[in-house]
Order: C-alpha cells, then sequence, then structure tokens
C-alpha cells in the first residue's frame, strides 16, 4: 500500500503542435519508466496519433494513461477536426487556435479535482495553468520545448534588448552577458522581440513570460554535456530552475516506437529500412525541415537541382500546402523517376528518428528545429543548418559556433511565411551539402558529431547526466509531497 500512495502522480498537457506533443509524450513515457504515474492530457484526435505507443507502454507495465477533453473548435471559429497547430492554414487561424488553449482551463480544474496529481509539466502555451497549479499547492512546470542556449538567448535579449540599438536589419550585434560570443541580426530575430509595437500576438506572449517567472521551474529536452555553460547560466543568470533530462527520443529503443512517432508515415518501417539496408554506412544525407515548416515551389525546385548535382544518395521529406494546387508541379522533369535508386522522396510525414537511427545516413540538412537538432546530435551526425524562424537561428549557432558540426546553408532571414522567404540558390545547397559529406572538415565534424551522439546516449542511461536531473527532479517532488502531508 505504501508504495501506492508514495508514487508520485504528473500531468502531463503538452501544447498541440507536433514539435511540442512528440518530446511530451516521450518525457511522460520516460517519467513513467521511474515509476511515476503519468497522465498526458489531450484532445481525441491528437490522443490518437500515440495512443497505440502508450497502449505498447502499458503492457510493459508503465504506469501512464491519456485523458481526453475536446479542443473548443466551434467556440473559437476554427474548423471542426483544426486541433493541432500544424492544421491551422493562416495567421488568423494559428491566433483562434492559440487562444483556444485558454479554453482548456475548466475541463483541467475538473481532472485536477477528480485526480489531484502532484506535479503538473505544462507546455508553455499555457500560461494559466501556473495559477491553477498555485491554487491547487502543486508545482507547475513549464516545457517550452527549445534548449538552454536559446532561452537564455530570448532572455538576454528581451532584458537588454540590442537588437533596438542597431540602425539596420543586417547589422550585427553581440547577445549581451552569454558565456559564447554570439553574434545576430535583426532580421535573425522573432518579431515579438523586434516589435515595440503591439501585436494581436503581444498579450499572450506577456502573459506566458509571466508565467514562467513564476513557475516552479523549467523541464528541458536537452543534456548537460550538450550546453552545460548554458545550464549554469539559466540557473545563475537567468535564475531559474531548470531539469534537462533529454533527448527524450532515445526513449524510443525499438523499431515500432520509432516508426510511428508523432503519426504513422506513408512510408512503412519496412520500405525505409529495405532502401536503407542497401547503402553504404555514412552515405545517405536526411533532408526534412520539420513537421510545419512548407516550402515554395522555387525552394523545392532549387534543392532537387541541388541534390541532382551534388552526386549524394538522399532521403528528402517533402511536405507541401493541402491547399497548393501546383503539388509536383515544382520537379524537374524526369526528376524521380531519374532516380535509380540514389534518393527517395517521401512526401508527407517520415519516420525521422528510424531514419537518422540508421547506420547508413551520414548528414542531416535541418530546419533546426531543437528535437530535429537533439535528435540529429543523438543519432552522431554532423548537419547542414537552415534556419527559418522561432529559436532555430540561435540553435544554428550552438551548431556551427560551439559545437562545430554544423555547415550553414547561408540562410539569413527569420520568417514564419513561405511566400516572403527569398529562396536559398541551387549553388548554395550543393555547396553546403558537398561540404557536410566530402573532404577532411566533413571527417572532422563527423568525428566530433559521434562524440556527442556518445554522449548523449550515456546522458540517458543509469547515472547519466540526464537520468540524475530527473531522478533528482522526483526527490524533490516526493519531498514536496512528504512535507504537505
Ligand atoms: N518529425 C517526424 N517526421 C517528419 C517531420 C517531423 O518524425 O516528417 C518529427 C521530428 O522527429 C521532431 C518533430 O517532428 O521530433 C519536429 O520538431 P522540431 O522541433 O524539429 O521542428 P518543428 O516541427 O517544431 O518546427
Amino acid at each position: 500500500m505504501d508504495k501506492i500512495t508514495d508514487q508520485i502522480h504528473v500531468y502531463f498537457l503538452p501544447m498541440m503542435a507536433p514539435g511540442h506533443m512528440i518530446p511530451l509524450v516521450d518525457m511522460a513515457r520516460q517519467f513513467a519508466r521511474h515509476g511515476v504515474k503519468a497522465t498526458i492530457i489531450t484532445t481525441p484526435l491528437n490522443a490518437s496519433k500515440f495512443s497505440k505507443t502508450i497502449q505498447r507502454d502499458r503492457e510493459l507495465g508503465s504506469d501512464i494513461s491519456i485523458r481526453t477533453t475536446e479542443f473548443p473548435c466551434k467556440e473559437v471559429g476554427l474548423p471542426e477536426g483544426c486541433e493541432n497547430l500544424a492544421s491551422t492554414t493562416s495567421s488568423e487561424m494559428t491566433l483562434k487556435f492559440v487562444k483556444a488553449l485558454y479554453l482548456f482551463q475548466q475541463p483541467l480544474q475538473q481532472f485536477l479535482e477528480e485526480d489531484h496529481p502532484d506535479c503538473i509539466i505544462a507546455g508553455s502555451f499555457f500560461p494559466w495553468t501556473v495559477d491553477v497549479a498555485a491554487k491547487l499547492g502543486i508545482p507547475r512546470l513549464s516545457f517550452s520545448g527549445s534548449g538552454l542556449l536559446p532561452l537564455c538567448a530570448h532572455y538576454s535579449l528581451m532584458e537588454h534588448k540590442p537588437q533596438l540599438k542597431v540602425e539596420s536589419e543586417t547589422e550585427e550585434f553581440i547577445i549581451p552577458g552569454l558565456p559564447d560570443t554570439i553574434k545576430m541580426s535583426r532580421q535573425q530575430i522573432s518579431d515579438h522581440l523586434k516589435d515595440e509595437k503591439e501585436t494581436p500576438m503581444t498579450e499572450i506572449v506577456n502573459d506566458i513570460l509571466r508565467a514562467e517567472k513564476i513557475s516552479y521551474g523549467a523541464i528541458v529536452n536537452s543534456f548537460y554535456e550538450l550546453e552545460s555553460n548554458y545550464v549554469k547560466h539559466y540557473r545563475e543568470v537567468v535564475g531559474r530552475k531548470a531539469w534537462h533530462v533529454g533527448p527524450v527520443s532515445l526513449c524510443n529503443k525499438d523499431n515500432e516506437d520509432k516508426a510511428q512517432r508523432g503519426q504513422e508515415s506513408s512510408f512503412s518501417e519496412q520500405q525505409c529500412l529495405d532502401w536503407l539496408n542497401t547503402k553504404e554506412p555514412k552515405s545517405v544525407i536526411y533532408i526534412c525541415f520539420g513537421s510545419m515548416s512548407i516550402f515554395s515551389s522555387a525552394q523545392l525546385l532549387e534543392i532537387a537541382i541541388a541534390l541532382e548535382a551534388s552526386d549524394q544518395q538522399f532521403i528528402w521529406v517533402v511536405k507541401q500546402s493541402t491547399t497548393n494546387e501546383e503539388q509536383d508541379k515544382w520537379m524537374p522533369e524526369g526528376f524521380e523517376e531519374n532516380l535509380n535508386g540514389r534518393g527517395l522522396i517521401i512526401k508527407g510525414w517520415a519516420p525521422q528518428v528510424l531514419i537518422l537511427d540508421h547506420e547508413a545516413i551520414g548528414g542531416f540538412v535541418t530546419h533546426c528545429g531543437w528535437n530535429s537538432l537533439l535528435e540529429g546530435v543523438a543519432a552522431g551526425v554532423p548537419m547542414v543548418t537552415w534556419p527559418l524562424s522561432a529559436e532555430q537561428f540561435f540553435n544554428e549557432k550552438l551548431l556551427v559556433e560551439i559545437l562545430k558540426i554544423g555547415v550553414p546553408v547561408g540562410a539569413q532571414a527569420w520568417s514564419q511565411r513561405t511566400d516572403s522567404r527569398v529562396p536559398i540558390n541551387r549553388e548554395n545547397i550543393q555547396r553546403a551539402v558537398t561540404k557536410l559529406m566530402v573532404g577532411q572538415e566533413a571527417d572532422e565534424m563527423r568525428r566530433r558529431a559521434a562524440a556527442l551522439g556518445k554522449s548523449a546516449k550515456m546522458a540517458v542511461e543509469k547515472g547519466g547526466s540526464s537520468d540524475n536531473s530527473l531522478v533528482s527532479l522526483l526527490e524533490e517532488l516526493r519531498w514536496g509531497m512528504s512535507s504537505s502531508n
């Protein structure tokens, strides 16, 4: 009986976007493997994307479950079924989506009253959870989906505002006070950091920042050896507690879990493996720009021509807008037919971790989303960095300048909109891809990436830095439970 009452019960409330849900679900599974009772709160459509995985974990003995509540589509004027940020197709829809997240307070409160968990880990887009947790006298940890370097860089820009003291969009400034000299320009940072005028998102961003300040702490999908200086900086300069428990993707050990992570691909696990198994180790480049980034036809054409000219083998994940009637019209004549086994194009969703973990993969062209960065690091592969928006330009600095396992493609300007991005030309893409795969510099990067991959795996093993961080968080929660009894 004692064991049952001693068991910590943690609620996980992931923001409904692939880059947030995928790692937070993995994290919940990791907590459950440490004896925690884990409950994931989400909507039915989102739950269907990971319910098979959770069922398998339950059969293996984890105390993990999902509680669902309807997404308030109608209430905020979103079409039925628009339950994930990835389904929004305009900034108006995105704003409605973010507002809808505030309507989860009532159902969550009801669940909390029934279950009385000991802690809430919530996506930072649910700032109100800090108030709900305070009322219940339990800690709320926030999960922003990014790493510690980008969190520290963001904090510094909010505090010191060097971006408001430059004269042009391209003039560089140093992000003040960081452990490394990181230079950025205004064109590489998000709108809310440079616009002093109010936008419809201002109120929400301010609410998120308020909640971060008074949260019990942050939980981060990262590991000490990856950004040790920023672990320290976050604690000592930003002044907040953080637990680094990643890379959480490493909790997916078997191929079925890897293949179904996020959602099922149109390409089966076996099709991917059969193709990859025919390739030499480290001979294939994997190209994918995350879960939501759509490229214009002009940009897709530049990539196709660069790949054709580069003579490298590749798997290229192509996502196109569902409203785009020009689907596939961008492809050079005969491109797919003439690949002859040299390349594989996956349209839609790819089993990314399954692919990255295959020994045939020698490099990754990435938009530098934090999950992709970490999955590339965990797989021990060097990367071509092609940041687009969010905190991705900070992440590029980590890969290229600090870890020295990245080759920049030359992306200069932050933009969420496909149509406002200036395409990167074929020469720049080909040059970056060749530098990634061929020559002495490529060998050195590969060696560094392999070493980092090893330390990522060690971090989540028993006694590793991330495992220790998780254990110490659980001890702290247990201590909190016993002192409040
Ligand atoms: N992902 C995947 N298949 C795809 C696209 C993305 O499995 O075709 C996963 C990827 O492994 C990662 C997440 O989706 O875990 C994307 O997160 P990231 O932070 O890299 O980028 P975002 O999508 O948030 O921009």
